[in-house]
């Protein structure tokens, strides 16, 4: 497909962002081109409009850029699942491991519903941490997660081995 060779062009890599020896791959250069920004939702839709999806879940920060317009393309409803003390209702939170310490994910209480079907939304995968802890969120809710979606996958981390056995769908991959 001619449009994942664009978007691919279109991640700046960033060497020794945030600290050195990171190679930040940036995705708001893409945003820049509107074609592209609209290529890579479009390219989510088209696999997952006939999926019976009812809720997409957008991962602070990067996920609530490429969620939202997923999820109203394909007639499903959009949650956050936000860092620590953002969502000002009742939430249920899961504690996750980092390169160094810990973070947390946060959801509403009663944004998903038992038997819902949830797509999972970031910009990257490095170790599967962050995408691990947003699908035992969904899971603790009742939800079926159906499939995690990121632009990038770092597959030398092998974070899709951490994802609980679901199905992980990438537009490009980033050694
Ligand atoms: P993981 O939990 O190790 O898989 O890290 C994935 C999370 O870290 C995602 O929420 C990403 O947005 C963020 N992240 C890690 N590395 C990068 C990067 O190079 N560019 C953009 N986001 C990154």
């Amino acid at each position: 497909d001619p449009r994942i060779h664009d978007i691919k062009s279109k991640i700046r890599v960033v060497p020794n962002f945030p600290k050195p020896g990171i190679m930040f791959q940036d995705i708001t250069t893409l945003l820049l081109d509107p074609k592209t920004f609209k290529n890579t939702v479009d390219l989510f839709v088209e696999r997952y409009k006939n999926k019976n999806i009812s809720v997409v879940a957008g991962i602070e920060a990067r996920g609530f850029i490429f969620g939202p317009p997923i999820a109203l393309a394909i007639g499903a409803k959009f949650v956050p699942l936000r860092k620590p003390r953002k969502l000002p209702g009742e939430v249920i939170s899961e504690e996750y491991t980092l390169e160094y310490g810990r973070d947390c994910l946060e959801m509403h209480i009663g944004a998903v519903e038992p038997d819902e079907r949830a797509l999972v939304v970031d910009d990257l995968i490095a170790t599967g941490g962050t995408l691990c802890a947003a699908m035992n969120l969904l899971e603790r809710a009742g939800a079926e997660v159906v499939e995690c979606a990121c632009l990038i996958e770092l597959p030398d981390l092998k974070g899709r081995d951490r994802l609980k056995g679901k199905p992980l769908y990438v537009l490009v991959e980033s050694h």
